[in-house]
């Protein structure tokens, strides 16, 4: 079973591997180059890990695995990440 959240239900286990707040950075699609904040792509979370997908065109931008002590990280649907920071 998976219920479909928005991105900010992803955010937990996001800031268990990146150091800040990833809901925030902003994502472009690489099935349809949308662009928006992670909080509001779709999540989907379940026993396996974390899926992000666009709202638009359902491809998983990130996909989020906790097993064993090691995340495993897919990401090949995010084209683009844009993380506000630094100056
Ligand atoms: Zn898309």
């Amino acid at each position: 079973m998976e219920n479909r959240l928005d991105g900010n239900a992803a955010g937990g286990i996001l800031h268990e591997v990146f150091p800040f707040d990833m809901t925030a950075t902003q994502a472009t699609c690489a099935g349809c180059g949308a662009t928006g904040p992670i909080g509001a792509l779709a999540a989907y979370i379940h026993g396996m890990g974390t899926v992000v997908r666009c709202p638009s065109c359902d491809t998983a931008l990130i996909r989020l695995a906790h097993v064993k002590g090691q995340y495993w990280m897919d990401m090949r649907g995010a084209r683009v990440l844009q993380i506000s920071g630094g100056r």
